[in-house]
């Protein structure tokens, strides 16, 4: 049974889920609805000075939770391969200048290959990267996506497959992320989490909700508690297994973005105190 949610001590907004604001909209619209924690994606840091967008936060109090993106290792064709490691270092160098403790590996997978191979070439990537995140203090989260993705997203698509990369990975700096989203459907997911917390690499814990139906496979996730997920079951499961951080709201959704995002944002809170 979880406990309920009391304040807004834990709550991190993901800069995608208010997608129509740039950087400075999010930190300065976040800091004043009194929410603490902000992970970004890499899009609103584009063509910013980054000095100038860590003392924003600094002079915001935010907490940058992690940074968004990185990943996409597997590719048929080498020249990607390396152009990918390239792309995640660049990505470390971004998540220590805005003090991010945190990357978020969406890891990719190419059609043209098996699964496995590109889980091989994931575990490859992951470990050429690891020394210079390592050196810049930054730890490495593999999110497990929904199978819907397997063709070109993400070859990881189960807890079980992310536990055991990290496991062959076996480096305190690489653990996983649990986004409700992408795991709710799996029946060893209790273990699963419960594996992940005794192994020490729980680094992250993502909401939003399933809609049923779902129209679009990108960009209709739902607000906690619009659809079919057991949110709160979930998040007791995370927090069992010593899991103490924040709980990140990331949804992707073209009905909300087409919204006023400062409503959104109110019901963002009233739906994580009530349904998360
Ligand atoms: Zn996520």
């Amino acid at each position: 049974m979880a406990s309920a949610i009391k304040d807004f001590s834990r709550l991190c907004v993901h800069t995608q889920t208010t997608r129509p604001w740039d950087l400075k909209s999010c930190v300065e619209n976040y800091s004043r609805a009194g929410i603490p924690g902000i992970t970004i994606w890499r899009n609103v840091l584009e063509n910013q000075n980054l000095k100038e967008a860590k003392k924003l936060l600094d002079d915001h109090g935010m907490t940058v939770v992690s940074l968004c993106r990185g990943g996409f290792f597997p590719s048929a064709d080498p020249g990607k391969r390396e152009e990918a490691i390239r792309d995640n270092l660049r990505a470390i160098e971004q998540a220590a200048a805005i003090g991010a403790p945190l990357i978020v590996l969406v890891c990719g997978a190419d059609g043209r290959q098996s699964l496995e191979r590109s889980r091989e070439q994931i575990a490859e990537g992951i470990t050429r990267i690891l020394p210079a995140a390592r050196d810049a203090g930054i730890r490495l989260a593999i999110e497990p996506l929904h199978p819907m993705y397997a063709g070109d997203r993400s070859a990881v698509n189960t807890m079980k497959q992310a536990n055991d990369l990290a496991g062959l990975i076996n480096s305190e700096w690489v653990g996983v992320a649990v986004d409700v989203y992408h795991v709710w459907w799996d029946d060893t997911l209790k273990t699963e989490i419960e594996r992940c917390g005794r192994e020490k690499h729980l680094f992250a814990f993502h909401i939003c909700d399933w809609n049923v139906p779902t129209t679009d496979f990108l960009n209709d996730r739902g607000l906690m508690g619009e659809g079919c997920i057991n949110i709160p079951e979930i998040r007791s499961w995370v927090e069992e297994a010593g899991f103490r951080g924040f709980h990140e709201v990331e949804i992707f959704s073209t009905r909300f973005w087409a919204t006023d995002q400062k409503e959104y944002l109110k019901k963002i809170k009233q739906a994580y105190l009530k349904k998360s």
